[in-house]
């Protein structure tokens, strides 16, 4: 075990403060990585928070990873030391079910091991921590090649709110000619428009922020709504082959589900703490339906950073101390932050 310097929270009414952590020693398979960036995810608030059930405390958040590889076990294969690699949501699953077979272990049946407040599976009864800290440990399995070297914290968003809206993109088979429409303009949603521009649809932004009108087109977006009044939305009724809802705070399913077109389809990743109710009425209209999604594979988070590589895509962010996390927290639920943190480890 090694003592590592982290930021976590003791209960759901403290602020994130510094902390120790262990780490455990290297197992054969294993990488040690000194974590150089860590993106700002809303669940890592909700979690911090308790929003979500389940909460253990002392928590670690954070699991949009960028490091450097400090060590190796003797029998990995894919990392060397001095490699810039990424660590996302995910750091374990039980490899051995059917979707973990398939390459969709993000959806166990065990359930996977988030990298933060998960269980570790070897029952050492050890809780994982996440990316709010100097050092992780994982296995190689479960963590990601960065190609280049360059804005390596506009990458860091991509392990986490880059691969949740790259996922249920492709999964709907987004193209030329589509019609998207990306609801809450935050860390997810404007990768989610930065992903449907690069596929080739044609984009809208609908948010509840009048500061985000002039800065939307710049991520690519052709049209804006500002929705801050949701009564807006009834002149768009029936326009959209894709909706998808990146919201973090509880709202109402069946406004967007208006939107959608014959055939249309509402993909939600946003886990607002209370459950929406649904219209079965806005639902059988049309033939709509809602898919949820959650994250990607690490095959398809792969393959989302080599696109973005390719692509030049990064996340729009601003960097941080680790010293400004609460203030930043209080900033995101604000909306004040076009589009993400990202704290610079260095300065833990
Ligand atoms: P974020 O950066 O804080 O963005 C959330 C956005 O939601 C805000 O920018 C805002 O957009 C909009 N919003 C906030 N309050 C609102 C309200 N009361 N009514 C309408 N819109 C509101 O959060 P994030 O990191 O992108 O995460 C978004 C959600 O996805 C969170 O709930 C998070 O836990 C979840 N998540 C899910 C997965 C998954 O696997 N499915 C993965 C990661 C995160 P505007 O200013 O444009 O209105
Ligand atoms: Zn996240
Ligand atoms: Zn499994």
């Amino acid at each position: 075990m090694s003592i590592v310097k982290a930021y976590g929270a003791s209960s759901s009414q403290s602020p994130i403060e510094p902390l120790n952590i262990q780490r455990r020693d290297l197992r054969p398979n294993d990488v040690q990585v000194e974590i150089l960036y860590c993106g700002i995810c809303h669940s890592d608030i909700h979690t911090a928070r308790g929003e979500w059930a389940g909460t253990v405390y002392p928590v670690v958040p954070g699991h949009e990873i960028v490091g450097k590889v400090k060590a190796i076990g003797p029998t990995v294969t894919q990392f060397t030391v001095g490699q810039i690699v990424g660590v996302g949501v995910m750091v374990d699953s039980c490899r051995t079910c059917k979707n973990c077979k398939s390459n969709h272990e993000q959806y166990c049946e065990e359930g996977m091991t988030g990298t933060y407040n998960a269980p570790e599976r070897d029952g050492s009864g050890m809780l994982t921590m996440g990316g709010y800290a100097a050092e992780i440990v994982t296995d190689e399995n479960y963590v990601l090649r960065i190609k280049g070297e360059e804005n390596l914290a506009g990458i860091a968003p991509l392990l986490c709110a880059g691969i949740t809206t790259y996922s249920p993109l492709r999964f709907a088979g987004v193209k030329a000619g589509m019609k998207v429409a990306v609801v809450g303009l935050g860390g997810l949603g404007h990768m989610a428009v930065k992903f449907a521009v690069a596929f080739g649809a044609e984009v809208t932004v609908i948010s509840t922020s009048a500061s985000k009108v002039q800065e939307a087109s710049k991520l690519g977006a052709h049209h804006f709504i500002l929705a801050k009044d949701p009564a807006v939305l009834n002149d768009h009724a029936s326009s959209f082959d894709i909706v998808l809802d990146a919201i973090s705070a509880d709202h109402d399913y069946t406004q967007y589900l208006n939107l959608l077109a014959l055939n249309g389809k509402l993909l939600v990743v946003g886990l607002p703490e209370h459950q929406p109710k649904v219209s079965p009425f806005a639902l059988i209209k049309n033939r709509r339906s809602i898919i949820g999604s959650m994250i990607g594979s690490i095959k398809e988070t792969q393959e989302m950073l080599d696109f973005c590589h390719e692509h030049s895509i990064f996340a729009a962010i601003e960097t941080i101390a680790i010293s400004q996390i609460n203030e930043a927290y209080e900033r995101m639920i604000k909306g004040d932050i076009k589009y993400r943190f990202v704290i610079d480890m260095s300065t833990i």
